[in-house]
């Protein structure tokens, strides 16, 4: 570790050690982590060339919007994508970095007069985080307009992917779990003069239905095919269901609520109590929606 704290200080790459993770998710959860690195697009290379060769566990976040960190932390190098915050565009198409915050690309596109992404308002993620899971809603989804990502590799070796190499499916991609996503190139459409309305249509909407204002990681269950994760746990009484400082939202089932100092394990916990009482009840086996890092 010594070596890596050298080579962040000699190569001027922002970091923090043993610095609490809670503060880079939206759920407010996560222990410390030994060092949580800022790289921008130029240094990020060299940053896992040397993570790797001196064979450090590493795990990249963006916006923290679907993840749960254990209250032990991370023994490792956290590397936190918010520097890799470039974008570009040229006509319809549109480059941008791992970093950049969804609710900044969709502004960023709709002033440009583009359209495409505007079903995606209200995630409060990056593209890097967005690609990976395939985010979506209301009939949108991150793939949909996208034609090549860049990532690096387990060699350390930056490859570009076209989308017809990659399988996208409902809230996941067979992205492999170690690479990181760089940046990604999207081809857009001309703006048919609704895609502001649609956008403050959808955003109205999510704020009606969804906790936005809560700490929460977003859906903790997909949805199973043709049927409502949220739907599924109301129907099994578990709205309002608490353990410790952790809530079944009243608004929405399948988000759950860190109400003050929720814990990772009542998280935890929570999600086996409500797997369990879906299951006996409707014989559905629900699946995670939210990544969990493990310590
Ligand atoms: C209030 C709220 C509303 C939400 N609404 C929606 C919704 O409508 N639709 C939806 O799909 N989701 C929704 N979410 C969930 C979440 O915002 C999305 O899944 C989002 O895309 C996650 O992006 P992120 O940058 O926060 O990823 P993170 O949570 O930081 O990470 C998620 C995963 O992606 C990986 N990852 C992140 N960046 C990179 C990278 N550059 N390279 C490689 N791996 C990477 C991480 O390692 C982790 O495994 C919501 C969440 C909240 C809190």
């Amino acid at each position: 570790m010594k070596d890596i704290e050298n080579f962040l200080k000699e190569n001027k790459i922002t970091y923090k050690k043993y610095e609490p993770l809670a503060k880079y998710t939206t759920l407010k959860i996560g222990g410390k982590a030994d060092f949580v690195v800022f790289p921008d697009e130029e240094s990020i290379f060299k940053l896992i060339e040397i993570i790797k060769y001196e064979n450090i566990p590493y795990y990249v976040i963006g916006g923290g919007s679907n993840l749960l960190i254990k209250d032990e932390g991370f023994r490792g190098v956290i590397i936190n994508t918010r520097k890799m915050n470039r974008i570009d565009i040229e006509g319809f198409t549109v480059w941008s970095s791992a970093g950049v915050m969804l609710p900044r690309f969709i502004a960023f596109v709709l002033k440009r007069n583009l359209s495409g992404m505007e079903g995606l308002i209200g995630i409060p993620g990056t593209v890097g985080g967005a690609i990976i899971g395939n985010a979506g809603s209301f009939g949108y989804e991150i793939s949909d307009w996208l034609e090549e990502v860049e990532i690096i590799t387990d060699n350390v070796e930056i490859k570009t992917l076209k989308k017809q190499d990659i399988t996208f499916q409902y809230r996941g991609s067979d992205l492999v779990k170690t690479w990181i996503i760089k940046s990604a190139k999207f081809n857009l459409r001309e703006d048919d003069g609704e895609s502001f309305n649609r956008m403050k249509a959808f955003l109205q909407k999510k704020k009606q239905t969804q906790p936005l204002g809560d700490y929460s990681a977003g859906c903790v269950f997909k949805n199973p095919k043709g049927q409502s994760a949220g739907y599924l746990i109301e129907k099994a009484g578990l709205k309002g269901f608490r353990v410790g400082d952790i809530v079944i939202s009243p608004i929405h089932a399948n988000y759950f609520i860190n109400i003050g100092k929720g814990k990772s394990q009542d998280f935890l916990r929570l999600m086996d109590i409500v797997k369990e009482k879906v299951f006996k009840l409707f014989s559905i086996e629900l699946e995670p929606e939210i990544k969990i890092l493990e310590a």
